[in-house]
């Protein structure tokens, strides 16, 4: 008898959704990146019970046939991505195709969705990656998802989940830094029937910032704007006078992708040594563009990390971005900030 055997499709594709999916969170994150690329230009996130037991995302973008809808469901099935040269030059969010494929294996899913073109839309339900309804029916353009019951099927995992309001908080934070990477996107978060983030979606960075973090905040902020190398720096590091009393809030947005970069957080913190006092941090909104073919994002699963060719020169851009501002607007002055 041999020991070695091929796993079940059931239970392979729990093991790849483990990867992309591991709480909420991860669920929203997947479902805005789809969003946005889409082409929507208002997107609302309703979940209720930490997202346990509800979440929506409902876009304005361009919809889904109805015969693509099966296929969207499927493992490594993608619109964005055709050849292995595409990998070179990833300028969308999603690509890896697993997202959805990895949502209905371990929750139920509703998905409405209707095409511009299109007279009907389409409701379409799968649960545990088997398809359950699919038939026509009448909606906005755009496309809602409303994924139930997360790890119904995997126990282990839901035993795992924090309490409800850790993991909205961990929602809020991941639409916090979506809504800060497209500031052209108007974003609302309702939270158990409450709307907690609402933003502008007017293309302004500063309005995107005062939104998620207040007034107080953005008026602490100093405007970045530099090139260097071709990699153009740009966007809010805080005034030294009101650094923070942790990392919370940096953020690195590398082609309008929130990133978890070691060179960009060192390059801040660099940036400021002798300028805050000890105990204190950067906070920042900072924008990295970067010619696509010098940044691997197929690195991670999540896409949280990047690898740049040259880690040296994303360094060094963001190193003199905030050192030449800090040094230009020296305190107390009062700075201007575009409102
Ligand atoms: P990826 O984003 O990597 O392509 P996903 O599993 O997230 O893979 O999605 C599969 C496909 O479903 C996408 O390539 C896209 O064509 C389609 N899709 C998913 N969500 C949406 C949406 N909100 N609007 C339009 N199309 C969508
Ligand atoms: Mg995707």
């Amino acid at each position: 008898m041999s020991e070695i055997r091929v796993l079940s499709k059931e239970v392979s594709e729990l093991i790849a959704a483990g990867e992309v999916i591991d709480r909420p969170a991860s669920v929203i994150k997947e479902l805005l990146e789809n969003a946005i690329d889409a082409g929507a230009t208002v997107i609302t996130v309703e979940i209720k019970n930490g997202g346990r037991t509800y979440m929506r995302v409902t876009d304005n973008g361009k919809g889904i046939a109805p015969d693509d809808l099966p296929t969207a469901f499927l493992r490594h099935a993608t619109s964005k991505i055709s050849q292995k040269d595409d990998l070179d030059s990833i300028m969308t969010l999603g690509f890896r195709g697993e997202a959805l494929a990895s949502i209905c294996a371990v929750a139920k899913v509703d998905v409405m969705t209707k095409r511009r073109e299109d007279s009907y839309g389409t409701h379409y339900s799968i649960e545990g990656a088997v398809e359950k309804t699919s038939e026509q029916c009448g909606c906005p353009d755009g496309t809602t998802f409303v994924v139930r019951d997360i790890f119904y099927n995997v126990p282990a995992r839901l035993k795992f989940l924090k309490k409800d309001t850790s993991e909205a908080n961990h929602v809020a934070d991941l639409v916090t830094k979506l809504t800060l990477s497209h500031p052209d996107v108007s974003f609302k978060l309702i939270r158990d029937n409450k709307a907690e983030i609402i933003t502008a979606g007017d293309g302004k960075i500063y309005s995107a910032v005062y939104s998620v973090y207040g007034r107080e905040f953005a008026n602490s902020m100093i405007e970045v704007d530099y090139t260097w190398q071709g990699i153009h720096v740009y966007g809010y590091t805080v005034k030294p006078l009101s650094a923070k009393p942790n990392r919370k809030f940096q953020n690195f947005f590398v082609n309008s992708r929130f990133v978890k970069s070691k060179a960009c957080a060192s390059a801040i913190e660099e940036a400021y040594r002798n300028n805050i006092m000890v105990g204190k941090f950067p906070a920042c909104v900072l924008y990295i563009d970067v010619p696509p073919n010098t940044i691997d994002v197929n690195v991670h699963p999540t896409k949280i990390e990047v690898r740049f060719s040259d880690e040296r020169l994303i360094h060094e851009a963001v190193y003199f971005a905030v050192k030449n501002c800090l040094m230009e607007k020296d305190e107390p002055n009062e700075l201007k900030l575009e409102n």
